[in-house]
């Protein structure tokens, strides 16, 4: 029998499946279980109209066989006549492959393969021959034969039972590669389980079962019973009244290994421009690589039940890439890849539609359980708070109504909306404050006064933070303000005048203070924010203090530096004692200025850059005062 050769283009891609280092062999039965479905429901699908196609029962099954090293996976379904048998499998006639062609064109390797479903063809990945042996309704049987490599032959067959049974001989097991892996029962169950779980007729095959032998009480034996491996029916679109908050988390941690119940369930279908049912998880801890490059975001993606794709990243933005869980929709394509995801717009209109069925929900927790929502911003705010601040503040108006920052009035978190609402009638800014920790926030000099005049403040502990605010600038018609920057906030004409005359009066001494300190700060100025400490350091526009703080902890040695303004409190006794010793000894200055500067710059946070010094100066001074 003449044997007949295979489109050019199919042979190119045969070649490159078959002999690329392809890591997701085992999709291969996903690919044919799917396609089993497919006939199954076109058989059902003519059912309808012609009793000649009814049968009993639709299904598909499978079966392995050790010795000679063949799974064979057979349905019911509409079959092939010997045109389609050529037609369908001796050309690449399905959507996806096409696509492929075009990448591989460009050059782009193996990996690609792995993002699309291949189809009939990656059954070559694990067969060293393929056989398809199928009959329609009303015609005799066919025999089709493939080494996949140098193209087929079709004989008459004696298949009486309308459907088709696909044989693969399984390839030799190299060194690599244990191609008889697929010959255990428990493997094939558990990829039936992994990628077609939900193929809505059974998947039926042989297992085996030890079994207490009958009439005796301990002695087992082994059993072989055919079984239906996949449930049919996927949680995700049973009933929402049937499925208990134990199921949804039962499955929430077999498919994410995460032992620790979710934070969220998300559960619901849509209808519309694009219908699609998704169920979603917001985890209540941080995954353990979740800032590392391992960790892969992502839904998973299915259509129509059917398994696509494990990490679908296009489905979340970024920001909300800490949210695990499926799509599946009837309007996706199985034969999907990765760059295609991008540009298809049934999957944009599914982004955004995921999107905003997210944000909703976490508006909802906030406003009807706000201790669940606080647990949940204490995990995973940092998304948030990095969402706005990347893409130059793109994402501001869609998600600053989800951040918190710890407030200085309410001692917990706070949103924007809460604090402008109850912000003084004359405050027009929102006022901030930065720092490594709450309780070191609570003590910085810079402010004492603010609080006592009863502004509110917010405490940012968090290095994204201050990132996250000046890229806002404001919120709602209002700034952000820094606490530890030059320009005074909350001061009144009244506190400004005194300040400019005491500034005034005191000018030289200032002045020698400015000069000793070289340039370690830009500026010595009276300060009107100050009431129990001396000094403190504010920062002139630009980077703040605590930008420096974090800047400096990068690698390279060129360490951007806040312009630094060191400011006094005219009201302290510290400064009465500076302006004696400026009268009496003025050379002295210089040690006292050095010192107060250091003070400031301990209680910044900074490290001081010759502590032993600063130590000696302080010893110095208590000797001194015991002479
Ligand atoms: P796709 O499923 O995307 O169309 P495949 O490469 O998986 O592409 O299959 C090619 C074609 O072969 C199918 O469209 C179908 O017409 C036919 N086919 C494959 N498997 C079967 C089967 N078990 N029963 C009937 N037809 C099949
Ligand atoms: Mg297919």
């Amino acid at each position: 029998m003449a044997k007949k050769q295979f489109k050019t283009e199919s042979k190119r891609l045969l070649d490159l499946m078959i002999n690329s280092i392809y890591t997701n062999r085992e999709i291969f039965l996903r690919e044919l279980i799917s396609n089993a479905s497919d006939a199954l429901d076109k058989r059902h699908y003519m059912a309808l109209t012609d009793k000649d196609y009814e049968a009993d029962e639709y299904q598909i099954r499978i079966d392995i066989d050790k010795e000679n090293r063949t799974i064979t996976i057979t349905d019911n379904g509409i079959g092939m006549n010997r045109e389609e048998l050529e037609k369908n499998l001796g050309t690449i006639a399905h959507s996806g492959s096409e696509e492929f062609r075009q990448k591989y064109d460009t050059g782009n390797t193996a990996d690609i393969i792995g993002q699309f479903g291949v189809g009939f063809y990656s059954a070559f990945m694990v067969a060293s021959q393929v056989t398809v042996d199928s009959k329609t309704v009303n015609e005799p049987a066919n025999r089709w034969i493939s080494n996949g490599q140098d193209g087929y032959t079709i004989e008459p067959s004696d298949k009486d039972s309308t459907g088709t049974s696909i044989i693969l001989q399984l390839r030799e097991d190299t060194d690599d590669i244990k191609y008889s892996d697929y010959l255990d029962s428990y493997k094939i169950e558990e990829l039936v389980k992994k990628y077609s779980d939900y193929v809505r007729y059974p998947i039926k095959m042989e297992t085996e079962k030890t079994v207490l032998k009958e009439n005796t009480e301990n002695e087992y034996e082994t059993v072989k019973e055919i079984k239906t491996v996949n449930s049919m029916i996927p949680l995700w679109k049973r009933n929402k009244k049937d499925i208990s908050e134990e199921d949804y988390s039962n499955f929430y941690s077999s498919k994410f290994y995460d032992w620790e119940k979710p934070l969220k369930t998300i559960h619901y279908s849509l209808e519309g421009n694009v219908s699609y049912t998704a169920l979603l998880y917001i985890p209540s801890r941080l995954p353990y690589n979740f800032y590392s490059k391992d960790y892969e975001a992502g839904l998973q993606l299915y259509s129509k039940g059917v398994f696509v794709m494990e990490h679908a990243k296009d489905l979340l933005p970024d920001y909300y890439s800490f949210v695990r869980g499926l799509v599946d929709s009837d309007d996706v394509s199985l034969n999907i890849s990765r760059e295609i995801l991008q540009q298809d717009s049934q999957l944009q209109a599914l982004r955004k539609s995921v999107s905003r069925r997210i944000k909703s929900t976490l508006v909802d927790m906030m406003i009807k359980d706000r201790e669940n929502y606080e647990k949940f911003f204490k995990v995973f705010g940092n998304s948030l708070k990095y969402g706005v601040y990347q893409n130059f503040g793109a994402e501001k108006e869609e998600l600053q109504d989800l951040l918190m920052f710890y407030s200085s009035k309410e001692d917990k978190y706070v949103t924007l909306k809460e604090y402008k609402e109850r912000m003084k009638p004359d405050q027009n800014e929102i006022y901030y404050c930065t720092g490594q920790s709450i309780e070191q926030i609570k003590k910085l000099p810079q402010i004492e006064t603010l609080l006592d005049k009863g502004f509110e403040i917010l405490y940012c502990i968090d290095e994204i933070d201050e990132f996250t605010l000046m890229m806002m600038r404001n919120y709602d018609g209002k700034d952000f303000k820094s606490a530890q920057q030059a320009e005074a906030i909350g001061e009144t004409e009244e506190e400004k005048k005194h300040k400019e005359e005491v500034q005034k009066s005191n000018e030289s001494l200032l002045k020698r203070m400015l000069t000793s300190l070289g340039d370690k700060v830009k500026d010595v100025r009276i300060s009107s924010r100050l009431k129990n400490n001396p000094v403190c350091l504010v920062a002139d526009e630009g980077i703040s203090l605590e930008m420096e703080k974090y800047l400096s902890q990068l690698p390279g040695d060129q360490q951007a530096k806040a312009t630094k303004i060191l400011e006094i409190n005219p009201n302290h006794d510290i400064f009465k004692v500076l302006q004696k010793v400026y009268d009496k000894k003025p050379e002295q200055i210089d040690e006292y200025t050095d010192i107060l500067y250091q003070q400031a710059m301990l209680i910044e946070g900074f490290k001081l850059d010759d502590p032993v010094a600063f130590s000696n100066k302080i010893c110095e001074l208590m000797k001194e005062a015991n002479e």
